[in-house]
């Protein structure tokens, strides 16, 4: 493959540009992967004049490979790789003034929730929570302040499905921004800005990183000028990942499609054993036909995911002992890499949403349903649901 052909990356397949786009064989070496360049500054030829990198912070080789690939999965003309989901979105967020209205999903992560409600919100930023399933309830909470509506879908934990298209037709009638959490279903399987969001937000921790070793965030969008504005908080606020971080996040992206159609496999006959089980109450996943999202899912997904929920007939205390006894699903955060994982959402990663109006039910489980082998998976929560 020539160099000169990674100029033209933006034809390709989506699972070609996950291996390859931004990331041309090293001009020196010819390496095929995108070396970790760790240096903090550049050389310049003459003062101000340099090969497009100043300082590590500004702009980093292994950072703008990772920011060319994953913008270009996700459809978008610019993309900005951050230390953490977090980091992400409190740089976006900060685009807003004392003043501004921000709408949220009241399913959000609960990490979400806490930045708006406890960080940005004593800064003179309003906000509310809405059920964004409800396009009425959307145009009735949004003021002429609103300026931005922050969605996701599937929301996390309760995979909620958000009709992009409708809520972004609702958000854009008051001129606010769609801003859509993309983590749960990765651009593989949904690409909000081709169904209407403004910008996406990933927490790159989860399935692009996929393999649980590197915490990392990232914005996806079109517009030129709030690119630029982005940019310029980028480096301004400087909440930037690593090269070495930059670097495994890069490289997980190359088997996204692989891991994200395994995923959707495992997670179908999770569901399977789950659905007909005496002590699951209730079964939440976009694929299901009783769903009340699967049409919406089966419209603007290519596929239903890696994460299941459920509800166990037994209450709070047979949640907490479910999650504490299956032994290939290892009890612990975070989600949507290889290894499974099982937590209480209440209890752990949603625990400071607790009193809010984003309180998730206590007999509620999470999964996030990774790539062992079938059999070990249901084999392991059978046993640990018959013992309950
Ligand atoms: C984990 C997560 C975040 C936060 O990302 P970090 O990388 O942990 O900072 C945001 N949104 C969703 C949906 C998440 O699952």
């Amino acid at each position: 493959m020539a160099d000169d052909v990674f100029s033209d990356f933006e034809s390709w397949g989506f699972e070609t540009r996950a291996i390859h786009a931004g990331q041309p064989h090293d001009p020196v070496s010819g390496a095929v992967v995108v070396p970790i360049s760790p240096a903090t500054t550049f050389a310049q030829q003459e003062v101000g004049v340099h090969r497009g990198y100043e300082y590590s912070r500004t702009g980093n080789p292994t950072r703008s490979a990772l920011q060319a690939c994953l913008s270009s999965l996700e459809g978008a003309a610019h993309g900005l790789a951050f230390a953490s989901g977090m980091a992400a979105e409190d740089t976006l967020l900060r685009t807003l003034l004392p003043g501004d209205h921000v709408i949220l999903g009241n399913d959000a992560y609960g990490g979400t929730y806490r930045l708006v409600s406890a960080v940005v919100a004593p800064v003179g930023v309003t906000w509310t929570a809405v059920d964004l399933t409800d396009v009425d309830a959307l145009a009735s909470a949004m003021t002429p302040s609103t300026r931005m509506v922050w969605a996701e879908t599937p929301t996390n934990p309760l995979l909620t499905v958000i009709d992009i298209d409708a809520v972004a037709e609702v958000t854009h009638a008051s001129g606010a921004l769609l801003v859509v959490d993309n983590t749960f279903a990765t651009p593989y399987l949904q690409q909000p800005l081709s169904l209407g969001a403004d910008v996406v937000v990933h927490s790159t921790t989860k399935y692009c990183g996929g393999h649980s070793d590197v915490v990392g965030g990232f914005l996806a969008l079109d517009d030129d000028e709030l690119a630029a504005k982005l940019e310029y908080l980028q480096n301004a606020v400087g909440a930037v990942g690593s090269p070495f971080d930059n670097f495994l996040t890069t490289r997980g992206l190359k088997t996204l499609p692989v891991r994200m159609d395994r995923h959707c496999d495992n997670a179908a006959a999770v569901v399977e054993l789950l659905i007909d089980h005496p002590r699951v109450a209730e079964v939440l996943w976009p694929g299901l036909p009783t769903h009340p999202g699967h049409d919406v899912a089966a419209r603007q997904m290519s596929g239903f995911g890696g994460m299941v929920s459920l509800r166990l007939s037994g209450g709070r205390d047979a949640a907490m002992r479910f999650a504490a006894s299956t032994k290939v699903f290892t009890l612990a955060e975070s989600l949507g890499a290889v290894e499974s994982l099982i937590e209480h959402p209440g209890a752990m990663t949603h625990a400071s949403a607790a009193g809010s109006p984003l309180e998730v039910p206590e007999d509620l489980v999470r999964l996030s349903v990774g790539l062992e082998s079938k059999v070990d998976l249901i084999d392991d929560l059978s046993l640990a649901l018959d013992q309950l």
